[in-house]
């Protein structure tokens, strides 16, 4: 899995080492200009280019939409089309006092002071909010139902917005949200932020919000949702620093009530994955921030809110309160949500400045500089977002401290006055055990424990385990990286397998587990299955399968496995931290209580505790087990009171 998890800070910077030799590639670091034009197609685009700044294309409306089979190749367009996206006025020398004015003021404010108290509420935005309902209402009845609904995509009601049918018993006021990430299921997932990007707007719908997601359109987005989606315009937006321009094209697609715009552009969405190595991936996302924005004025559907993701759309923000503070859109209060603080898209302060082309000014301490020469994308969006929150309430008081702080805890103490924690939910549709097409039977909490019975014979005999129902299944589904508490595992897995015990491991990552797990099936064999694989079906057999599931992470925003493990009536076995401590209450012999087993120190001796402890009330106590099973299965893990509090921080936002 070549992913957003693959490219952490510390180890992305180690993997760019890696492919030339230290000073070959800090040169190249400061020589963006010398990289980039290698990778980019200058010819056909630069000419409508000139200078064409985002604010212009609010003036523009936005082009007839067309299906994507009558427009597949979204360069082409731009190629044909510079003419009609030149006019005389989008002179450079016209736009840049503006964009320049309103760098100044909003960004000392943010830096100061905490942005919530300062960024004042705009006339103009509170007028086009007012005018943002009707627009999604007309985008949606604009989308023939017979194009939007793919074949195979079942859930994909584009007919049928949810919004409209209920909106007496909503709570008021309803509040525009558009979310800005990098990916996002089922179009593109290679971890937890696909799942909340897809989960979180449904739930915000059910709370009175119109809600918009902006998503790159990358290559790797299977046909059937690519096919379906709709032209909705196309405008070009100056980038870098020496004024560059790129092709932003907006695909459409909508699922469920939800609006899902597609940031378009060949050259940099065009990878097999969506992330690769930061000098591909900071310019990138840099695009991205700044065209999302552009594309919500393009669109003229300016939110209350605009929600951002990860290090990804950090400079979201930023860019608001720099270069698009005098549009439509500089109106809205912005929210970053930390999901994982290891990942903060860092490189160096020449290539970061070339590529974002953000004023010099932004790149001080406060801001976008750490360390020496290093520019800093997650803690510019943190220093410049009205609201700052993150998956857990635990994780967020754990990242003001040294040990998770990812050198961010004394940036984040500094602005930890617009920082919330608030817990992940799931999909509790996509994630049901009696509808479950993956399983080979359904089951509810009625019948879990006979039908959980079945399902792991059946995954067994498909992973070559052997065949006993009795056997404690522990499964362990994650990212092999030394977040998830593998050492652990590695650490104590010879010790777990005592003749009654399976270990099912599904994951991919970094070679060192990968290879562990595999030496560990051919050394314990019927008894130890790895699968080294990214695979949901696999996944959802695991999960309905398993008796528990380890997550013994060195540390875990929320966390999303032992939420979806319950619910499927897999007992976790968890480390005490981040979300994995606010989700699973341990579980008390003398009450009868609890979801789970947990420990705390990060110590593989206690984690074979927590496990030998849920094995003797497995083997001697099985009513007991199965009691909490039940128990599991009738948690409350669906996004209702997580969606209630993130509505309630938007009105707060924006009362
Ligand atoms: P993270 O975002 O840190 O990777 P989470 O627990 O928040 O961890 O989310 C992990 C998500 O990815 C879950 O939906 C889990 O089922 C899924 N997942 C992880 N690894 C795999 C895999 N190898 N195959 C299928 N699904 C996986």
């Amino acid at each position: 899995m070549a992913t957003r998890k693959s490219t952490p800070v510390k180890d992305e910077t180690q993997a760019a080492a890696a492919a030339e030799p230290a000073e070959e590639k800090k040169s190249a670091a400061k020589k963006p200009a010398a990289k980039k034009p290698a990778t980019k197609k200058p010819a056909e685009k630069k000419t409508a280019a000139a200078a064409a700044k985002p604010a212009d294309t609010v003036t523009e409306k936005p082009a007839e939409e067309k299906t994507a089979a009558k427009k597949p190749a979204a360069k082409k367009a731009a190629a044909k089309k510079p003419a009609t996206k030149k006019p005389t006025a989008r002179k450079p020398a016209a736009k840049k006092p503006a964009a320049e004015e309103s760098v100044k003021a909003p960004e000392a404010a943010a830096v100061e002071a905490p942005a919530v108290e300062t960024a004042p509420v705009e006339t103009p935005a509170a007028a086009s909010v007012e005018e943002a309902a009707p627009a999604v209402a007309e985008t949606v009845e604009e989308v023939p139902a017979a194009e939007a609904a793919p074949a195979e995509a079942v859930e994909v009601q584009p007919e049928a917005p949810a919004p409209e049918t209920q909106t007496e018993s909503l709570p008021e006021p309803r509040r525009s949200v558009a979310f800005i990430g990098s990916e996002c299921y089922p179009f593109v997932k290679t971890g937890g932020l696909g799942d909340v990007m897809y989960a979180l707007p449904r739930a915000l719908i059910k709370q009175n919000c119109d809600v918009r997601v902006i998503l790159p359109r990358y290559k790797c987005i299977p046909w059937k949702y690519q096919e379906k989606m709709v032209y909705r315009g196309e405008f070009m937006m100056d980038l870098f620093a020496d004024g560059r321009s790129f092709y932003v094209g907006i695909m459409e697609y909508i699922m469920d009530g939800v609006v899902y715009d597609f940031i378009d552009n060949e050259e940099f969405f065009s990878a097999g994955n969506p992330y690769t190595n930061l000098v591909d991936d900071i310019p990138k996302y840099c695009f991205f921030s700044k065209a999302a924005l552009a594309a919500l004025n393009y669109l003229d559907w300016i939110p209350d809110i605009i929600h951002c993701h990860d290090w990804q759309a950090a400079l979201v923000p930023v860019y608001l309160k720099t270069l698009f503070a005098g549009t439509r859109v500089g109106g809205a209060k912005t929210m970053l949500t930390i999901h994982n603080l290891r990942f903060q898209g860092i490189y160096s302060i020449p290539a970061v400045k070339y590529w974002s082309g953000l004023p010099d000014h932004l790149f001080n301490i406060d801001v976008l500089k750490q360390g020496y020469n290093d520019a800093n994308l997650m803690k510019a969006g943190l220093a410049y977002a009205d609201m700052i929150t993150t998956v857990s309430n635990t994780y967020a008081g754990e990242i003001q401290t040294a040990f998770y702080g990812e050198n961010l805890d004394a940036h984040l103490r500094h602005h930890s006055g617009k920082l919330r924690g608030i817990v992940n939910g799931i999909d509790v549709e996509l994630w049901d055990s009696s509808t479950d097409k993956l399983l080979p039977v359904g089951y509810g909490a009625a019948d879990a424990v006979e039908k959980k019975k079945q399902i792991k014979r059946d995954l067994q005999e498909k992973l070559g385990l052997e065949r006993d129902e009795n056997k404690f299944v522990i499964g362990l589904i994650s990212r092999l990286t030394n977040q998830k508490g593998l050492d652990l595992v590695n650490a104590i897995l010879p010790e777990l397998i005592d003749g009654n015990t399976q270990v099912v491991v599904l994951g991919t990552g970094e070679p060192w587990y990968e290879d562990a797990f595999r030496y560990y099936e051919n050394s314990y064999k019927g008894s130890v299955c790895a699968n080294i694989m990214y695979d949901e079906g696999r996944a959802h057999q695991i999960y309905g399968g398993a008796d528990a599931l380890l997550v013994p992470s060195l540390f875990e925003p929320c966390g999303l496995t032992q939420l979806i493990a319950m619910r499927y009536g897999t007992v976790p076995i968890v480390r005490e931290t981040g979300g994995l401590k606010d989700t699973v209450e341990p579980y008390n012999q003398y009450t009868d209580s609890g979801n789970g087993f947990t420990f705390d120190r990060y110590e593989s001796g206690l984690l074979l505790d927590a496990i030998n402890r849920a094995k003797t009330l497995y083997f001697t106590e099985r009513e007991r087990w199965d009691e909490m099973v039940v128990r599991d299965m009738k948690k409350d893990v669906s996004w209702d009171q997580s969606a209630m509090q993130y509505r309630a921080l938007y009105v707060e936002l924006r009362p």
